[in-house]
């Protein structure tokens, strides 16, 4: 106790290593006397060996790894729940922030198919809770706490990419995976709890870390970021000079239907949203993903169908069409697969390509207990 006040766990965490960048690693240590290589080597130990401690960092001097240790964590996200599905596909962990807050991470493993190989993909949340209120959204329901930091971003991958590589290990032991194939996390996508675009920096930081190939590596078009449509981010993201994906969460063909659901169109309205979608093809030479999930009856009629081939027919994008997995007590209800197909052919009468997305329910809720596809979806 101080002065009558318990000290919390906020003040007695150390600043986390993981907000550095590069550049400010390497002056910190330079600020330590340290020659620049040392930046290099702590660098890759944190994100290329995915070590957990500085005391496991053996080609530092002891005294550098006293001194980082009294200075720093590697990361403070601790983590409350971890669940992993009963087909061992999806694990979800949930952390808990210095300040209380908790989010959600979800690790989506996917066997080889046809020429390609298994994926590992990990999808981040970027804020505590949400501001756009999308009325199908449990995160957006609880409201906007606050936004994660890009240390915060990056740690989730980190965390994850930790238990991809001793996994992969674990394979390379058995005899399953050839030898010095370390693959870890293959695919990040930005589709967790929090609208990306609305932490703009933060999310960008994290993203050039996690791309860096010295570290982690993710390549830049196996990133995803995943917008409910917030155009000036769409049209900044655009002027990136790095190839990432895009994601766009359409839901619905017309503005009426979407403002019912999304309140984010109010402010930016579909025309102006697929606007912003031509600038970041034509600036980027990128396909955007068009999310639609189709609710029965409210944007899965023919009529929707069409305006939504109308609204796309001049976009480079794939729409995914994602018949919804209704809730017990939700208001909506599941179009099924001969009604989407339905829906996919009078798209294609516009020449707009798509793919129906039946999700599975699994059994650990990830995200909105219909992640794990739309995940597949955007990683392909
Ligand atoms: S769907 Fe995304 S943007 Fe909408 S409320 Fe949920 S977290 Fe926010």
């Amino acid at each position: 106790m101080v002065n009558g006040r318990k000290i919390s766990a906020i003040e007695a965490t150390l600043p986390s290593i993981l907000e550095l960048s590069k550049s400010n690693l390497l002056a910190s240590l330079e600020a330590l006397d340290q020659p620049k290589y040392r930046a290099e080597q702590v660098w890759r130990a944190i994100y290329k060996e995915g070590r957990t401690s500085f005391g496991q960092m053996t080609n530092l001097s002891k005294d550098l790894r006293g001194i980082l240790a009294q200075n720093y964590s590697i990361g403070n996200a601790a983590t409350v729940i971890s669940k992993k599905s009963a087909d061992n596909s999806t694990d979800k962990i949930l952390f808990k922030l210095p300040d209380g807050e908790l989010i959600e991470t979800v690790l989506m493993r996917y066997e080889p198919d046809g020429h390609r190989r298994g994926r590992k993909t990990v999808c981040v949340s970027t804020q505590a809770g949400c501001a756009l209120g999308c009325t199908f959204c449990a995160t957006g329901q609880q409201g906007f706490r606050r936004n994660l930091t890009a240390g915060e971003i990056t740690e989730q991958v980190l965390t994850m990419e930790r238990l991809a590589l001793a996994e992969d290990k674990e394979e390379i032991q058995a005899g399953t995976r050839s030898r010095g194939e370390l693959q870890g996390v293959t695919n990040v996508v930005f589709m967790g709890m929090g609208e990306p675009l609305a932490n703009y920096e933060n999310m960008m930081e994290s993203i050039w870390v996690l791309n860096d190939p010295k570290g982690i590596g993710i390549g830049a078009r196996h990133i995803t970021v995943s917008t409910v449509g917030l155009v000036p981010g769409i049209e900044k993201l655009a002027k990136e000079n790095i190839q990432i994906n895009l994601a766009v969460s359409l839901h619905a063909p017309d503005n009426e239907t979407r403002s019912e659901t999304m309140p984010v169109n109010k402010r930016y309205p579909i025309e102006e949203l697929i606007e912003a979608c031509k600038y970041f093809v034509t600036k980027t030479n990128r396909r955007i993903f068009i999310e639609y999930v189709l609710l029965k009856d409210q944007n899965d009629t023919s009529m929707h169908a069409n305006k939504l081939g109308r609204i796309l027919k001049d976009l480079l994008c794939h729409v995914n069409l994602i018949p919804v997995n209704p809730t017990d007590d939700g208001p909506y209800h599941r179009t099924t697969y001969k009604e989407a197909q339905r829906f996919q052919s009078d798209l294609k009468t516009f020449n707009v390509p798509s793919t129906v997305r039946m999700e599975k329910g699994i059994d650990i809720d990830a995200g909105c207990g219909q992640l794990r596809d739309r995940a597949l979806a955007l990683t392909e």
